[in-house]
């Protein structure tokens, strides 16, 4: 009807991750969106999508389907992970295989195979990852009787999950660690951690682990002979067919044996005999001897209940023959018991009585491993409870750690904006100390510390320098007559004009009120007097204007002193060149003199 949408690379991705997270809520939908995903990066040729799509759709087809196509996709999916070098992808698909391969191989196998994948995990792999590996290894261990072994990988599992708070993995470890304690016989430990794991399926509704959860935790409540309360935990999931089709097909076939036991044990036969069937062809179905077990001996049950002695017996010597391989007690204790029972019924008194030798042996044996599980739990727990409380701790730390860092940081950066701040007010007050405000020239002050060492660069140089000082002429009247405003403008515009007129190693100064000096570097004192010749010129043609008044016919009147020869040092020379000045001003102004009265060089 219309044309198929294109996702975009993050649009596929998002599909997937949505995908592994239904895997435990809505298996089909896992499957629908797997599918789709798979089918956008094809439609892109997206090699690397198409990848992690085919990933999640074997896992579906591991968890909810058939272990066998799932197998082939796991190898079919091989070459492409390898060419994209995809590690973490690789990891999850060793894992996948090893699942698989665990159901059709003994129990230490199992184990040992995951032992070589946590290692690779702790190299490559995710938090979840790591996760998923003890919780195998603690069920490997678990099958093949090392119930100690075990419970350290689920406790691992455990703490992983927790810190990492995985929703749906710690309802699914918290129900492997209760199993495990309801096999070994401690009920205490195992209604603890199954009543918190049956919470949280309900509440983050975890449909698809439902028919586990609620078995493992119906079947600890029956051991503990809370019959109604079994009954309760079993009915709320038998009438919800559509979630039961969700469900791997193992968990199904446990979910209706423990419906079965818990039915029997109500004298309800009728009911319990439907389950128990249920239960068979499901634990058939997929192959496992335990669960097998499982389903025979509460069928054996249920037929005795019923009256059927022989059918019982039947059903009971299956349950015998499929107990055979397993290492833990659980189902031996459990079916010895019942073929006794029944051979009783049978009034086959010998048998009878073997068989209850042979549970009462592996019953004693089981209370003591119950004592010894009992302890260790504890201690691992304590174990647990310590590295949780020094991990808060490390990480309470480095928070502090980093707040404290993050503060000096900021401090240091404003350190930095103030430094840079008093670094600008100090340049500008240094300027301040050596400008004259009004003219911005250089100061009196500057005048003296920068007249001595031009005058050791002359001397090392060997060169001569002339000082030159300049007055303004009559410039009482100016202020007089036009203000004191255009007094002010005259001064700068003569700045201006000494400013532009000399050498780059020259420089003028204020040196007060209507007096300015030039400090002219390497010259002699006639071409000094040269150039202020060119200066007094330019200023006699200067025409200052303000406020719509004009001052013109300005002069000043110059005296210039020549180092070495009018004296070596810095008052030396501004006396001679005063004494110049004064010269100037004595015989009639508007002209330059040196220290000698018989040069007049230039005159007016
Ligand atoms: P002479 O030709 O003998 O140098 O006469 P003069 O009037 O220039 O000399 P005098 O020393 O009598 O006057 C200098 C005047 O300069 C007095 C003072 O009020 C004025 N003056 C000093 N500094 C400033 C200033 O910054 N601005 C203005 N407008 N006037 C100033
Ligand atoms: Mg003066
Ligand atoms: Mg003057």
């Amino acid at each position: 009807m219309s044309a198929v949408a294109e996702y975009d690379r993050e649009q596929i991705a998002a599909l997937i991750e949505e995908a592994w997270r239904q895997q435990y809520i809505d298996p089909d939908l896992a499957r629908t969106l797997a599918v789709q995903a798979r089918d956008q990066a094809l439609l892109r040729y997206d090699r690397a999508a198409l990848a992690e799509a085919s990933l999640c759709l074997a896992y579906c087809e591991l968890r909810y389907g058939e272990s066998e196509p799932a197998r082939q996709m796991l190898v079919e999916l091989r070459p492409l992970l390898l060419e994209l070098d995809n590690r973490r992808a690789l990891l999850q698909l060793d894992y996948g295989l090893a699942v698989i391969e665990a159901s059709r191989q003994d129990a230490e196998s199992a184990y040992v195979r995951f032992l070589e994948l946590a290692a690779e995990a702790e190299q490559t792999g995710t938090a979840t990852d790591r996760f998923l590996i003890a919780n195998a290894l603690g069920t490997a261990a678990a099958e093949a009787g090392q119930q100690e072994t075990g419970l350290r990988h689920f406790y691992q599992a455990l703490s992983l999950a927790r810190e990492h708070r995985f929703g749906p993995q710690l309802a699914l470890v918290l129900s492997n660690l209760g199993s495990c304690q309801h096999d070994a016989g401690n009920y205490q430990d195992a209604i603890r951690f199954l009543s918190e794991s049956f919470d949280r399926m309900q509440t983050e509704r975890l449909d698809a682990l439902a028919p586990l959860v609620a078995g493992n935790l119906a079947m600890c409540q029956l051991a503990m002979g809370a019959t109604e309360a079994a009954f309760e935990t079993v009915a709320a999931y038998l009438e919800r067919p559509a979630e039961r089709r969700h469900a791997a097909r193992g968990d199904q076939a446990f979910f209706q044996a423990i419906a079965a036991h818990t039915f029997a044990v109500r004298g309800d036969w009728e009911r319990a005999r439907q389950h128990a069937s249920l239960a068979l062809v499901d634990a058939k179905a997929c192959g496992d001897r335990r669960l097998q077990a499982h389903a025979w001996w509460v069928s054996g049950l249920v037929e005795r209940g019923l009256g059927n002695a022989e059918a019982a017996l039947a059903a009971l010597r299956q349950a015998e023959l499929h107990v055979g391989g397993l290492n833990d007690l659980y189902y031996p204790i459990q079916i010895y018991l019942e073929l006794a029972q029944t051979l009783s019924t049978l009034e086959r008194w010998q048998e009878a009585f073997v068989y209850l030798d042979l549970h009462r042996e592996l019953q004693q044996q089981s209370q003591g491993s119950a004592t010894r599980v009992r302890l260790q739990s504890t201690r691992i727990e304590h174990e647990l409870l310590e590295a949780e409380r020094e991990r808060d701790f490390a990480l309470l730390k480095q928070a502090e750690a980093e707040r404290a860092r993050r503060d000096l940081e900021a401090l240091n950066l404003e350190l930095q904006r103030r430094m840079a701040e008093i670094e600008a007010l100090q340049s500008q007050l240094r300027e301040q100390a050596i400008r004259d405000p009004l003219t911005d020239l250089f100061n009196r002050r500057y005048l003296q510390n920068e007249l001595h060492s031009e005058l050791r660069l002359a001397e090392r140089r060997h060169y001569r320098l002339c000082v030159v000082l300049i007055d303004v002429d009559h410039f009482k009247a100016v202020n007089d007559t036009y203000g004191h405003p255009m007094g002010d403008q005259v001064l700068i515009e003569l700045a201006t004009l000494l400013r532009a007129n000399i050498r780059g190693s020259d420089f003028a100064c204020r040196y007060g009120g209507e007096e300015f000096c030039l400090v002219l570097a390497d010259i002699d004192v006639a071409a000094a007097i040269a150039r202020v010749s060119d200066l007094l010129e330019r200023f006699r043609a200067v025409r200052v204007e303000l406020a719509g008044q004009t001052v013109e016919r300005l002069s000043f009147s110059a005296g210039v002193a020549e180092y070495p020869r009018d004296g070596n040092d810095p008052d030396s020379l501004l006396r001679a060149a005063d004494q110049a000045l004064y010269r100037a001003k004595d015989n009639g102004r508007n002209r330059i003199e040196i220290v000698e009265a018989k040069l007049a060089v230039v005159e007016w």
